[in-house]
């Protein structure tokens, strides 16, 4: 029995595909059901977008919010887009349903602005694949005419993805947004691999710091440096910046002693459904209503 145990043992050994397959199989599976299903998901309704607050440190008072895409399936649930994102992009359904944000973004703009909320911004992220298409500022010029929405108040939030597809194709558009008044951030900054030359090639005109340099921000000296240099460089090339993934009090009180502009995260507000927000920016909006949730200097 210890023979035969032993052989098996060595037999697996030999082939991994033995011992892993079954496991890559059924990602493979699930991955292939997800591309499959997010063909439809727009058309089937399954698709909403929750609003994050964001917060000027300065005034403690909500300036901008991003929009977060959720996809309800009838039979999996609520499926993260951590996991159907990178799907969506190796497919191309990223593009018809990056188009869909932006329209149902827009419209929940006008729709707030109809009610009497304004003075933030609304940042939508755009996949590099969304970004590579051709006439895209044409189409999202198209939609803010269209719904009578300042460009001004629409914020394109890119990754360093981008740059490294193709820097001249990525500048000319980059360029071509800010000429029609959108605002462009650069999202997860500190994350990708491409140069930073593009940060004074670029019309970016803020910087979202990533929340992996938050997380450990109160206690780890190398993330506060990391932190530091980044808003120095940002001031110093006339950007804003924004912290991601403030959970804190004390993330918050570091990111206002080294001078970040603003903070979004769950010690301000986690994602919420556009009634929600509603309630939120109206609070905040007021001014003698509710500050955040906390002191600062
Ligand atoms: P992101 O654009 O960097 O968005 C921030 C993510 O951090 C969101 O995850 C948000 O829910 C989460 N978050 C916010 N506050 C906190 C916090 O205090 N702590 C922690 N740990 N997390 C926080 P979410 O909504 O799961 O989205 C994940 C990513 O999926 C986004 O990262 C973005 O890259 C992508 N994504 C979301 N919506 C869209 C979309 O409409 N289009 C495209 N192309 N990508 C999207
Ligand atoms: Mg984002
Ligand atoms: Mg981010
Ligand atoms: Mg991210």
């Amino acid at each position: 029995a210890a023979e035969m145990a032993m052989y098996k043992a060595k037999q697996e050994g030999r082939n991994g595909l033995r011992f892993f397959a079954p496991a890559m199989q059924a990602h493979t599976q699930r991955s292939l059901e997800l591309a499959e299903a997010l063909k439809h998901a727009v058309q089937r309704g399954e698709l909403h977008l929750m609003y994050q607050p964001q917060c000027a440190l300065s005034t403690k008072r909500l300036v901008g919010v991003e929009a977060l895409l959720r996809w309800q399936h009838p039979t999996w649930g609520m499926v993260s887009p951590a996991e159907f994102i990178p799907i969506a992009e190796q497919t191309g359904a990223i593009v018809p349903i990056g188009l869909w944000v932006m329209e149902q973004a827009v419209r929940q703009m006008r729709e707030w602005d109809a009610v009497g909320l304004s003075g933030f911004s609304l940042a939508v992220n755009v996949s590099a694949v969304q970004f590579a298409t051709p006439r895209l500022v044409e189409e999202f010029t198209r939609m803010v005419h269209d719904l009578n929405v300042p460009a001004e108040r629409i914020e394109i939030e890119l990754t360093e993805a981008v740059a490294l597809r193709s820097p001249e194709l990525a500048a000319a558009t980059i360029q071509g947004l800010h000429e029609a008044g959108f605002r462009v951030s650069l999202d997860d900054f500190g994350t990708g691999y491409s140069s930073m030359s593009y940060l004074k090639r670029y019309a970016i005109g803020k910087l979202k710091i990533d929340q992996s340099f938050v997380k450990d921000l109160a206690s780890s000296a190398s993330d506060q440096a990391l932190v530091t240099a980044i808003v120095r460089m940002a001031q110093s090339l006339q950007m804003t910046t924004i912290a991601e993934g403030v959970e804190t009090q004390e993330q918050a009180l570091f990111l206002y002693s080294c001078g970040c502009n603003e903070v979004q995260g769950y010690w301000y507000s986690p994602p919420l459904d556009a009634a929600a927000f509603a309630d939120f920016a109206r609070a905040s909006l007021d001014p003698a209503g509710v500050e955040m949730p906390t002191q600062l200097p």
